[in-house]
């Protein structure tokens, strides 16, 4: 288990470089969303930071989700799964989470209209996550396949919300390659005009996490997703 002090000047100091990174990008603190990426660690882990004032939660893998978020049940979380989504896992996860980051198929897209169609009414909502980067090793759809994409959710997939774009950054210290993967996610939305697009809205940008989540916010993040600077290093699986 964590020591919660240090847990708690973790968190003061991502709290600091995100007011910072907001301020130089015109915005404030409020206008980021931190989701707090605790896989691999206990529940109790996760007191110190829920404590500290964050509500949004991302897991990446739905087994690992199924043991843990009943357990925070009684605590006031919004969950986000943030990993590759199989489809035979769709079910479980709009049962699990409230959003998903990783909308990265078509077929995806109309498993989860056909679950989504069968609930009725729901929250349930996703980043499309676009390979920004060229890493041929990511998920993702190609930017030239968004627009095709968003045609097949308007068309095919009413009740589907569509509230941003999701990216991930190589894996590199090139500051240069790492800034360019995230402002070309800014730079596709405004090549966008969602205006003909009933349920999909490109506002959100969910980009960073710990090694990178500056530059993201600087490029424009609305989201992003911290796992190691908030609750320390991961334990293994
Ligand atoms: C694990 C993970 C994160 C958080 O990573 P850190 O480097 O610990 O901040 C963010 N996004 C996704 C998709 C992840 O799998």
């Amino acid at each position: 288990m964590n020591d919660s002090s240090a847990t708690r000047n973790r968190i003061n100091e991502v709290f600091d470089r995100i007011e910072h990174a907001a301020n130089r990008s015109g915005r404030t603190r409020k206008d980021i969303t931190v989701v707090a990426v605790g896989k691999t660690h206990p529940v109790e882990d996760f007191f110190p930071v829920i404590e500290a004032g964050i509500r949004h939660f991302g897991e990446s893998r739905i087994q690992e989700a199924e043991d843990k978020i009943p357990q925070l049940s009684e605590r006031d979380i919004i969950w986000h799964m943030i990993g590759h989504l199989q489809r035979n896992k769709a079910k479980n996860a709009i049962r699990l989470f409230r959003q998903l980051h990783s909308l990265d198929s078509k077929r995806l897209a109309r498993r989860l209209q056909k679950l989504l169609a069968r609930e009725g009414e729901s929250d349930f909502s996703a980043f499309i996550q676009v390979n920004t980067s060229g890493e041929e090793s990511k998920y993702g759809i190609d930017p030239d396949q968004l627009v095709p994409m968003m045609d097949l959710i308007e068309e095919e997939c009413p009740q589907l919300g569509v509230n941003g774009l999701m990216t991930m950054a190589p894996l590199t210290e090139d500051e240069t390659k790492i800034r360019k993967t995230f402002s070309a996610l800014r730079e596709l939305t405004g090549k966008i005009d969602t205006t003909h697009y009933a349920s999909i809205d490109l506002h959100n940008l969910s980009m960073g996490m710990t090694n990178d989540y500056e530059i993201a916010i600087e490029e424009g993040a609305t989201h992003v997703r911290i796992g190691r600077a908030l609750f320390g290093e991961r334990l293994s699986r």
